[in-house]
């Protein structure tokens, strides 16, 4: 089969490879849809994956071939990559106690989704709805990701909160926000085409970062001493601090992109309002399993996000993954196995 191999920093190469055979609890799915990550994006711009691997793991596809003992799966399901419930002494996560996303379990994973075909445990991935079309399902993972920051943070009912960056993430995250009762959601994003996306899909103001002042626009918008919770998507340099202070006394900066350089802080603006703030990292299984309810009550779009322009081949991945380092025109490219 056909995969997209990575052979150096910022190399990637279509490649022949053996098609792997499912196993006994295994199921063969010909992935139809593999959106590039910004994470994948990350590993391919920065090195940390090693040579030979192959990433991905944004994908949906059909289940083709059943290993013995397969019971959950049948021939011709649709399925997304993930979000399955672990058998007993399984754990769903990937991370140690001294988990590091830098230096740790970005090197060897097993075979991603930049690939024709792939194996998985039966129990890891779950169907998709019937009501719900490919081109949506594909956004389930990074929809996930959303749902478990939104899950981790102390947002409420009516609360007015901020967005920082518009990309899948940042995207998804706002429309997670709004179907669960936002009052307002206000997003900085400085690229035209993520700004745009995030008018179409529902923000409430858009605000550029590269010619207004973020902080002040929302304290501004919000008519007072500042949002609840901030959403920092973005991990741009300035996000981290501006989200620290456009936050209320209390308030909270949840943290769900990952910054791979130095971001400066200033504690002396923000500290003496004892504000807050928390990570999330990637996602649990209920948090598919209320994506793909969201998705399937039409409570979540692909509207502006994945667009005929999105879908890219393997011929043009290493040219997607340079294009995607900086991000001007594109919200998210899907490879098309
Ligand atoms: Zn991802």
């Amino acid at each position: 089969m056909k995969a997209a191999v990575i052979r150096g920093t910022q190399q990637i190469q279509v490649e022949d490879v053996p098609t792997p055979e499912p196993g006994p609890n295994q199921v063969l799915v010909k992935i139809k849809y593999s959106a590039i990550c910004g994470s994948d994006v990350h590993r391919f711009q920065y090195g940390m994956m090693n040579s030979g691997s192959i990433m991905g793991h944004e994908y949906i596809g059909e289940v083709v071939q059943l290993g013995a003992d397969v019971t959950l799966l049948n021939e011709g399901d649709r399925v997304v990559s993930g979000g399955g419930e672990p058998p007993e002494g399984i754990s769903a996560r990937t991370a140690g106690d001294r988990y590091s996303a830098r230096t740790m379990g970005l090197k060897t994973p097993p075979q991603g989704g930049f690939a024709e075909y792939i194996v998985l445990d039966e129990w890891r991935p779950l169907k998709i709805p019937n009501n719900v079309s490919n081109e949506l399902a594909v956004l389930a993972e990074p929809a996930a990701i959303a749902v478990h920051a939104v899950r981790r943070s102390k947002f409420s009912i009516g609360d007015s909160v901020v967005v920082m960056g518009a990309g899948p993430i940042g995207l998804l995250t706002m429309q997670v926000l709004n179907a669960g009762g936002a009052g307002a959601v206000y997003v900085s994003e400085p690229a035209t085409a993520r700004a745009e996306a995030a008018r179409v899909l529902g923000a409430t103001v858009v605000m550029n970062p590269t010619n207004e002042d973020v902080v002040s626009k929302v304290l501004e918008i919000s008519g007072g001493p500042g949002v609840p919770i901030a959403f920092d998507a973005a991990a741009a340099r300035p996000t981290l601090q501006q989200g620290l202070e456009m936050v209320r006394r209390g308030g909270q900066v949840l943290v769900v992109s990952m910054a791979w350089e130095d971001v400066d802080l200033l504690t002396v603006e923000w500290i003496g309002r004892e504000v807050e703030m928390k990570a999330s990292y990637g996602s649990q299984p209920i948090d598919w399993r209320t994506v793909l309810k969201l998705m399937e009550r039409g409570l979540l779009s692909k509207q502006a996000m994945v667009t005929d322009e999105s879908f890219i081949g393997f011929d043009e991945m290493q040219s997607s993954m340079e294009r995607l380092m900086k991000p001007e025109e594109h919200v998210q490219l899907v490879l098309v196995p």
